[in-house]
């Protein structure tokens, strides 16, 4: 005969209350450490710039929410800092062209060894010397004015090598000018990797204007995002000693409107993941409610 047991059937040991309540704490706060260690909301960010690829930080950059200023970073080697009216016309464009209640300019004198520098090697020089990075309520621009060249292609006049982050090469740009005034080189330079962070041409959406020769660039020869305006050999031969141009045309001002109606992967993911994790957080409460409801 077998014993008696007294109250029912034995009951499942589930997960104490304690337990489900760190479940929901850990779901809640989950986002800041992903937004530390991404850079995400404003959050640590070199980490967020280290992640962005040209183009990737274009809505911050033209439009006035997060970030209604505009602070540009001009960091230069001694003698390699651009004309004053290369950065006069460089604002008049960003004043064409991005949505912000104010655009200041920071000039700074830097250390920086002449050499031939990777996309990598100029990131890392400005680690060490860039003051200012995106951050909430102000986007930031990095230009690095610096003698010697780009490592992976000769002649390269200026470079866009992060989502904020632009390199020129002053002796290459001076070679091109051939010992003349560089006045109207630099101008050019500045202003065409400035439209790349934008999201030019076809970097961000689709764009009519792309050439599918030259990815990233516009099929006009008119156009300061023409592909030709960015290295020596392009300006040498097609330009011949014409002023290159330093205008976007009203195809890149169209595409713009494109880019700014085109989402951007890199910025959906941070609110998603918020979004997710506190809907879990949420349901976890309803279940914790309902599993203190019951016994
Ligand atoms: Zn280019």
């Amino acid at each position: 005969m077998s014993p008696v047991r007294s109250g029912g059937p034995p009951r499942r040991i589930g997960w104490s209350r304690l337990q489900s309540w760190a479940v929901v704490g850990f779901l809640v706060v989950l986002p800041l450490p992903l937004a530390l260690g991404f850079g995400w909301f404003g959050l640590n960010p070199v980490t967020a710039e280290r992640n962005a690829p040209v183009g990737s930080l274009a809505h911050e950059l033209l439009n006035s929410f997060p970030d209604d200023r505009l602070l540009v970073e001009i960091a230069s080697a001694p003698g390699a800092a651009p004309p004053a009216a290369s950065v006069s016309l460089l604002w008049a464009r960003m004043n064409e062209t991005v949505q912000k209640a104010s655009i200041q300019f920071v000039f700074e004198t830097v250390s920086v060894p002449t050499a031939s520098f990777t996309a990598d090697g100029l990131f890392s020089i400005e680690e060490g010397v860039r003051q200012s990075w995106p951050a909430v309520g102000e986007m930031a621009l990095f230009y690095l004015c610096l003698h010697g060249s780009y490592a992976d292609q000769s002649g390269v006049l200026g470079l866009a090598y992060r989502g904020s982050s632009i390199a020129v090469f002053s002796d290459t740009i001076a070679s091109t000018a051939g010992g003349g005034d560089p006045t109207a080189i630099t101008s050019t330079v500045l202003i065409h990797e400035f439209g790349h962070e934008l999201g030019l041409v076809g970097l961000v959406g689709t764009a009519p204007n792309e050439d599918p020769a030259h990815p990233g660039h516009s099929t006009d020869p008119n156009d300061v995002m023409y592909y030709a305006v960015e290295t020596s050999g392009g300006l040498g031969s097609l330009f011949g000693g014409t002023p290159p141009p330093t205008q976007f045309g009203a195809a890149d001002l169209a595409d713009l409107g494109t880019v700014r109606n085109t989402p951007i992967p890199l910025e959906l993911i941070p609110p998603v993941v918020l979004t997710l994790c506190w809907i879990a957080a949420g349901a976890a409460v309803v279940v914790v409610r309902r599993a203190a409801l019951r016994s």
